[in-house]
């Protein structure tokens, strides 16, 4: 596996095997990889006669007082376990490389990003598009592997690809999960043994909320106020938000119907998690 540093090696690495015929995918990340990691790799290690992987742990998408400077790293581990993987490049640019000290244009995708995570993170999709739009620039993927464990981000990429046409599928990946069923994330290391066991209430309570609706409950604000409850039974577990929305939309959802997303950030000692379920009506 070639590990890269400039844009310029990056393009010109994916170009030759581009011309070559072959299909290149990308998988984006910001490092410590897990499962959840590793099932985007192979999927594209399946679909594609090129897989390249970014690490990068992006500055934009962190605001003030957030974890960028604590978020856990582990280089040769990553690299060892991407290779593993039969991963073919690792593209792990320096921020100077990404950018210029007088850096002036973002992206912002006006819809999608006023709710959910982007209420409490407002410049976190910014960045984000930003980032993943001058990722596609240097490595110039067909293919690009997203988790759904991040909803909102792959409707956010889903909508920039489509509005600023970049020629490039978004290939969704289901969320992996750990067998007591909380999903995998790097910041899963930030929690005690104890706040671990208490990471459950996520998932249990959007189970416990898929489960009624199945069940016939149509009112979105009382579901939602139900998930935020049965969260808040966790002591150790301070709800961010708790919403049910539209699964494309990501608009509240008053009457549920069509596909509907329950989407939970909750904090858990220094650990803001994430977690989500679409359900069919
Ligand atoms: P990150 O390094 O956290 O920015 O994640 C990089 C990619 O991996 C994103 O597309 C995430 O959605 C995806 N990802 C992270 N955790 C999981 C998980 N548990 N299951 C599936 N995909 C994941």
């Amino acid at each position: 596996m070639r590990i890269i540093r400039t844009i310029q090696e990056m393009r010109a690495e994916t170009e030759a095997r581009r011309r070559a015929g072959e299909t290149v995918g990308m998988v984006p990340t910001m490092g410590f990889f897990h499962e959840g990691h590793l099932s985007l790799m192979r999927r594209a290690r399946a679909e594609c006669g090129m897989v390249v992987v970014s690490l990068f742990v992006n500055p934009t998408q962190f605001g003030p007082g957030e974890d960028l400077a604590a978020y856990p790293k582990d280089f040769e581990r990553d690299c060892a376990l991407a290779a593993a993987e039969g991963v073919d490049a690792m593209f792990a640019p320096e921020a100077g490389e990404m950018y210029a000290g007088d850096h002036a244009t973002f992206v912002n995708v006006e819809r999608l990003t006023g709710n959910l995570c982007g209420a409490s993170r407002p410049v976190h999709f910014r960045g984000v598009a930003t980032v993943v739009a001058k990722l596609f620039n240097a490595c110039r993927p067909q293919r690009a592997y997203f988790g759904l464990k991040d909803y909102q981000q792959v409707r956010v990429i889903e909508t920039m690809i489509r509005d600023l046409n970049f020629d490039i599928e978004l290939v969704r990946c289901p969320i992996v999960r750990e067998p007591d069923g909380v999903a995998m994330s790097s910041r899963n290391s930030y929690l005690s043994a104890e706040e671990r066991r208490a990471a459950t209430i996520l998932r249990r309570s959007l189970v416990a909320a898929g489960k009624r609706i199945k069940e016939g409950a149509r009112d979105g604000a009382a579901i939602a106020r139900e998930l935020r409850e049965a969260i808040e039974t966790e002591p150790l577990a301070r709800v961010d938000y708790a919403e049910v929305v539209d699964a494309e939309s990501l608009a509240p959802l008053g009457r549920i119907h069509g596909a509907a997303l329950l989407a939970v950030a909750v904090r858990i000692g220094r650990a803001r998690l994430i977690d989500n379920l679409v359900v069919e009506t």
